[in-house]
């Protein structure tokens, strides 16, 4: 049995983006490290997409950045800006190579399939496999996107489209989400907020396909990737053990009320590598306790009155769009985090709030 100091369970973004940063910063020139994971190629498989609010190791995986972005509602169309902060779509094809490419530099550094010929019992585990329970009342964001390529210009490559609410809601929260990569080329993704479960709103190829063409009015276009997936919207039950932290999905590195993870796991991975040395013994890192509890009463909204969101969306966004990037991305201090609450609903909110504290 081999034994290592450091252990990563999952060599995907959390468990790579650790691994480069540690390896970047020389914390393994004596030190080993096992990165377990299963599969046997790595390919695009996602787009990480986010407002870059601080500096990261990736700059030169971004697809694309816009300083411009619209949300709309039926009837309301907001144009923004985003310049403080540019929105940022990493591709998952580049980034895995980068990271792989470097990895490979260091022989303390060794990938296995799985677990079973490593004695784990002298090193520090790096878990990133999250345990999901079943529960069938939990909020996801589920959804599915293609990238189009058009015959004719059709984009407006400077300004994407965060969430377009002009569609079928099925009592649940709907959007679209277009990201023009090219005056041709563009990601156009259906996105639920909803309970898994619910069959009824999983044809996803139609509603993709309808929008396109009867929305968009694109008729003639070409498929050239597909993408897919469920963040959970609920915090995973993995707990800390004495020499093991959770790190990525697994590590809380999620906000609720967005699914955005990628910059988290990116700041996560940093402090680790500060601590390192230390790490047994460093505090857990989490998402401040302010957005845990704003996102848990944004998250009770949601779920009773689905019908409602595409309006407090709309009005969240429209104005201040820097304060509400701000506090999406857990930078947000304290007046601004009042002028967020200032903009909800009062009722629905304090209702929700109320509940909490039953
Ligand atoms: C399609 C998709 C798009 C997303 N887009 C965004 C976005 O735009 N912006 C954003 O901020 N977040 C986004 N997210 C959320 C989040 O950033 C990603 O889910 C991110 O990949 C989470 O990183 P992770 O390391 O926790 O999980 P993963 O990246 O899923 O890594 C887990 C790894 O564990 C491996 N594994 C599986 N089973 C085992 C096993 N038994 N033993 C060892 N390893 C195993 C898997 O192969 C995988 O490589 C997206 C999620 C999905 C699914």
């Amino acid at each position: 049995m081999k034994e290592f100091d450091y252990v990563i369970i999952g060599g995907g973004c959390a468990g790579l983006s650790l691994a480069f940063e540690l390896e970047i910063h020389n914390k393994l020139e004596n030190k080993t490290l096992a990165i377990i994971e299963p599969r046997s190629e790595y390919k695009k498989d996602k787009t990480w997409s986010f407002w870059k609010i601080f500096p990261h190791n990736f700059e030169d995986c971004v697809k694309k950045s816009w300083e411009n972005f619209s949300i709309n509602i039926p009837n309301k169309f907001a144009h923004l800006k985003c310049n403080d902060f540019p929105y940022q779509t990493i591709d998952s094809g580049l980034f895995y190579e980068k990271i792989n490419r470097k990895l490979k530099e260091n022989s303390n550094i060794i990938f296995f399939k799985n677990i079973n010929n490593i004695n784990l019992n002298n090193s520090f585990i790096f878990n990133s496999l999250p345990t999901l329970n079943s529960d069938e009342n939990n909020l996801w964001q589920h959804f599915s996107g293609i990238e189009i390529e058009t015959k004719n210009n059709f984009f407006d490559e400077d300004i994407f489209n965060l969430m377009d609410f002009d569609c079928e809601q099925k009592d649940s929260v709907h959007f679209f989400y277009t990201l023009p990569f090219e005056k041709n080329k563009a990601l156009v993704e259906t996105t639920w907020l909803s309970k898994i479960n619910n069959s009824s709103i999983k044809n996803y190829e139609v509603q993709i396909k309808n929008y396109i063409e009867n929305h968009l009015n694109i008729k003639n276009y070409k498929i050239n990737y597909k993408e897919e997936g469920a963040i959970p919207l609920f915090y995973p039950s993995n707990t800390r053990e004495k020499n093991k932290i959770n790190i990525g999905t697994a590590g809380g590195m999620t906000r609720l009320s967005t699914g955005y993870t990628f910059l988290n796991i990116q700041e996560h991975s940093k402090y680790i590598r500060e601590n390192i040395e230390n790490i047994s013994k460093a505090k857990i890192f989490k998402i401040k306790k302010k957005y845990h509890f704003l996102d848990k009463i944004f998250l009770r909204v949601l779920k009773k009155h689905p019908e409602k969101m595409p309006s407090i969306f709309f009005r969240m966004f429209n104005g201040s769009s820097k304060i509400i990037i701000k506090f999406l991305s857990n930078k947000s201090n304290f007046i601004e985090d009042l002028l967020i609450i200032f903009k909800m609903p009062k009722w629905p909110f304090i209702k929700a709030l109320l509940k909490i504290n039953e």
